[in-house]
């Protein structure tokens, strides 16, 4: 008898430095992931638009770039940048726009410490229940809205303004998304962040959507942060949260602290998504092209691991979660065994790794 395998179309955007490594580990990784399950297949197309290309071309993507993504189910992302392209340069001539057209208004990006590793906190190193956040970072507007504008520019006088857009739509359909994913995890627990204290107009409306969604949710225990504040409670009481909401700019800030007090950048994941699902969503690990280790092999993988297999859950719809956890297990596996990159205090490189990962991949699923 012959299953019907179901093809799933990925589009693979690798980009620069170690997004490149990454991202082909990711894909080993999950060629492999279908090989064991039998159930279902990748059909992946790569995009070559990274910096490199840009400085030839002048464009990262091209005209009708957006459109070619569309025709797949998901996107996997690597990493853009590069120090002789402004950073702005790239983010906004590729990332963002990504998000922007295909309405992937949610960035959702859970830390954890994984089994094996340490986190630099001295308070939950070795309890893994400690550190167990999903940060809900609010993806299409905010401080990333890209109004503004500069006047005298190359003057001693330049004006330059950068305004945050905020709009109760936006607000509200993140502060639901953030309401179902507490209410979806074992201790249903919501910090809504914001710097309503400083900020009167936009925060402010966060406040009172959050008010007014939060009555919808009673089963969900809430609590509220500055910022600022914040920061100084992750590092102090990591115990006390669980889920996370936050603005564009600020989630960016407090996701990259919470990789780092889970143990290292290089683990972290991001799923950018279309909770509608009328465009493909996206899913890339939250660390940048690290031109630093780029090209030496020692990148970790386990960030894009992990973005890969939120990318299985994804287009699953439900029906491959067994296939996203096992994927899960088997890199917790690995890291459980020592079987670590440098950046987690080991000393296997980006191949080892990946190499580990996939026979742990033969035996748990
Ligand atoms: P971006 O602007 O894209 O966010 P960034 O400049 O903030 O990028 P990253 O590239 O994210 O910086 O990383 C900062 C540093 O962390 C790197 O230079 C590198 O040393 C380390 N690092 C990041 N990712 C990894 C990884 N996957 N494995 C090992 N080290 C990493
Ligand atoms: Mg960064």
């Amino acid at each position: 008898v012959h299953s019907v395998e179901k093809l799933y179309k990925i589009a693979t955007i690798p980009g620069d430095g170690i997004g490149v490594d990454i991202t082909e580990a990711a894909i080993q990784l999950l060629e492999k992931v279908a090989e064991v399950d039998g159930t279902f297949k990748f059909q992946w197309e790569n995009f070559d638009w990274s910096s490199k290309n840009y400085k030839e071309r002048g464009y990262y993507m091209p005209p009708d770039g957006l459109e070619q993504l569309q025709k797949h189910d998901a996107i996997y992302f690597g990493a853009v940048g590069w120090p002789d392209v402004p950073d702005h340069i790239s983010l906004w001539g590729l990332i963002l726009p990504i998000r922007k057209y295909n309405n992937q208004y949610v960035n959702v990006r859970p830390t954890r410490i994984l089994e094996g590793t340490k986190s630099p906190l001295t308070q939950c190193a070795n309890k893994p229940e400690d550190l167990d956040w999903v940060i809900i970072r609010e993806n299409s507007e905010g401080e990333y809205a890209g109004q503004g504008g500069t006047t005298h520019e190359n003057s001693p006088h330049t004006i330059a303004t950068e305004l945050a857009i905020f709009t109760r739509v936006g607000i509200e359909r993140i502060m639901r998304f953030a309401f179902e994913t507490a209410r979806s995890r074992p201790r249903k627990k919501l910090t809504m962040v914001t710097k309503s204290n400083a900020q009167r107009h936009g925060m402010v409306l966060w406040d009172k959507v959050f008010h007014e969604v939060a009555k919808e949710y009673e089963d969900v225990e809430w609590d509220k942060m500055l910022v600022d504040a914040m920061t100084v409670r992750m590092v102090n009481n990591p115990q006390s949260m669980d889920t996370i909401v936050a603005t564009n700019l600020h989630a960016d800030i407090l996701s990259d602290l919470a990789a780092a007090l889970s143990g290292s950048i290089g683990i972290a994941p991001s799923s950018n998504l279309d909770p509608t699902r009328r465009y493909p969503s996206m899913f890339e690990p939250i660390h940048g092209s690290a031109p630093d280790i780029a090209g030496k092999g020692i990148a970790n993988p386990v960030g894009a691991f992990w973005s890969a297999a939120e990318m299985v859950r994804w287009i699953g719809k439900g029906e491959l979660d067994h296939v996203a956890d096992g994927l899960m297990t088997a890199i917790e596996n690995v890291t459980a065994a020592g079987i670590k990159t440098k950046d987690l205090a080991g000393s296997a490189n980006t191949k080892e790794v990946t190499e580990a990962v996939c026979k742990e991949v033969e035996k748990v699923l």
